[in-house]
């Protein structure tokens, strides 16, 4: 019974995460829409390429979504495979990424804005932005520490940089109204180092699993903390593992305190299951006892 509550309660915060990055999808998606509209409409250089920063944001976003999905799956039915296929889209997608930002700054950079055509409508498109990116990353940073998920949290620490970013569009476009289309080039190149830097983000997490990266000096920490409340743990011999995007995969060699076989495995059971309660992101916990 206990078992069955703790279960529904897994299920019901996964639902409901996947839930909220389905919301991110949306609001990136309706966020690029907006401001490559606005951006064209009302001539503005800034706001089409901050547009464009909604797109890889996007992309971003869609990447959270298939992880959380592949993390509730059995991964004994597809042994890493998946995580790999994710890792390789990430890939391309932050190359596309880098692409775009590199258009967008060489265009503006080296060639001659266009004066905004239609304030209304590009005030209007920031107005929006600015509401929506402040309003939901507070309201998906709450949810975030509700439900302990870091990839929601980052999320959300990710959409108060896209309400700065809507601030400083506002000031390019102003600029540019009043006359000064420098002020326009420099909120333009603030906007492309945000492109690259949401590139750079997906990169770094794609090669990171793709080198099988292995777990961090914390995460280590935080396993051998758990172990030292173990009485039957004689002594730890190793503790390694590796990455796979959000999730990690941990290899234990220890001593046990037993000759019975059974005890040992049941021991073994018991710090898989600590672990994993205790560590929401560890996916799978390998023991070798002797
Ligand atoms: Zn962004």
């Amino acid at each position: 019974m206990m078992e069955t509550n703790k279960e529904n309660v897994k299920s019901l915060n996964h639902s409901e995460k996947k839930q909220i990055s389905l919301y991110s999808i949306g609001i990136n998606f309706v966020l690029s829409l907006i401001k490559i509209f606005g951006g064209i409409v009302s001539g503005s250089a800034a706001l089409t390429a901050d547009g464009v920063h909604s797109l890889s944001d996007l992309a971003a976003s869609l990447s959270v979504y298939v992880g959380i999905i592949i993390s509730n799956k059995k991964s004994d039915l597809f042994p890493h495979g998946l995580y790999k296929v994710e890792n390789l889209v990430a890939l391309v997608s932050a190359f596309a990424i880098f692409f775009a930002g590199y258009e967008i700054a060489k265009d503006v950079l080296f060639g001659e804005t266009e004066p905004i055509k239609n304030l209304t409508v590009a005030m209007g498109v920031i107005a929006i932005t600015v509401l929506i990116t402040f309003l939901y990353s507070r309201w998906e940073k709450q949810k975030a520490i509700e439900l302990n998920s870091p990839s929601l949290l980052a999320d959300a620490e990710h959409i108060k940089t896209d309400f700065y970013t809507a601030l400083v569009v506002l000031v390019g476009v102003l600029g540019q109204y009043f006359g000064y289309p420098i002020v326009e080039k420099i909120a333009v190149v603030v906007v492309v180092y945000f492109i690259f830097h949401s590139g750079f983000e997906i990169l770094k997490e794609a090669i990171k699993v793709l080198l099988d990266a292995s777990l961090d000096h914390e995460t280590i920490e935080d396993i051998k903390d758990i172990l030292k409340n173990e009485p039957k743990i004689k002594d730890i011999i190793t503790i390694t593992g590796r990455n796979a995007g959000s999730f990690q995969f941990v290899q234990l060699d220890l001593v046990l305190n037993t000759d019975s076989l059974k005890e040992a495995h049941e021991v073994a059971h018991t710090i898989e299951d600590e672990i994993k309660k205790q560590m929401p992101f560890v996916e799978k916990v390998i023991i070798h006892y002797q």
